[in-house]
């Protein structure tokens, strides 16, 4: 036995060494965290209140048109769209510490800049066809956080059946509010979700009115994709969307976390 073992060893490693000699059948693992890598990257991170740790942004995942209010001011009908998603480069979040007002750069091509008020959930747990029911066992908290939008490009491409991620996944597109534990803080089903431009309000809703939960975006979005730990979950924006210009300060704000407060600078 031994021998029949040690000439498998033998013979898988030749076979291994062959594959090396031909370019192939070297395993690549390049998810793993420990490669190494010929430079640095940094990775997107947002700060967890209540610890000096910070949560690792795998993917910025977004769902549109998801209060009814707002998917008809789209010019979509709410009641026969199931829900469709689109995603962020990890990169584009905007960590805004609580408190303070963060500059915020507006971006270049757009002259109709818009901002969209949305709950935030960050998973720690990942997995495919999550039931509905399991699905906020995943979450490990929840934030403020903005879907910044160039809306004429968005408009622009939507017309010319392009895809319009121009207008929606660029740099420092997604401003967000530190993170809070689900365990200090619960779920957020309901309360209310409003957003003040220069002390006025311009958008203001109730969780309760999402046309899809955040279970069950989770649930529908593992369906697509196989979602991981560190992946972010924009749950969508109410209605009154609208544009900001240089100047303008935006305030944030869902019942049970800190208001956002960012200038457009
Ligand atoms: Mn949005």
């Amino acid at each position: 036995m031994e021998k029949i073992n040690r000439r498998g060893v033998l013979q898988t490693a030749g076979a291994m060494a062959m594959g090396a000699i031909a370019g192939c059948a070297v395993p690549v693992t390049a998810n793993s965290s420990r490669a190494k890598t010929i430079f640095d990257v940094p990775q997107a991170t947002i700060p967890i209140v209540g610890t000096s740790e910070q949560f690792p942004v795998r993917r910025i995942y977004c769902i549109g048109r998801n209060y009814a209010a707002h998917a008809r001011e789209m010019g979509s009908d709410p009641t026969r769209e199931p829900p469709f998603f689109f995603q962020k480069p990890s990169d584009a979040v905007q960590f805004v510490a609580p408190g303070q007002t963060t500059d915020h750069p507006y971006p270049p091509l757009t002259k109709n800049y818009h901002y969209e008020i949305e709950l935030v959930a960050a998973l720690n747990k990942g997995g495919r066809n999550i039931p509905v029911d399991q699905a906020l066992q995943h979450v490990f908290g929840y934030a403020v956080g903005l879907d910044m939008t160039r809306r004429d490009l968005q408009r622009g491409m939507g017309e010319q059946k392009k895809p319009w991620e121009i207008g929606k996944s660029f740099d420092h597109s997604a401003p967000i509010g530190p993170l809070h534990p689900v365990a200090q803080i619960g779920h957020f089903t309901k309360g209310n979700i409003w957003l003040k431009v220069n002390g006025q309000t311009r958008q203001q809703a109730d969780l309760s009115q999402m046309i899809w939960s955040v279970a069950e975006q989770i649930s529908k979005l593992s369906e697509a994709f196989e979602l991981m730990p560190g992946d972010i979950i924009y749950s969508g924006t109410p209605e009154n969307v609208g544009p900001v210009v240089p100047g303008d300060v935006m305030e944030g704000h869902i019942d049970g976390l800190p208001n956002l407060l960012v200038k457009v600078v």
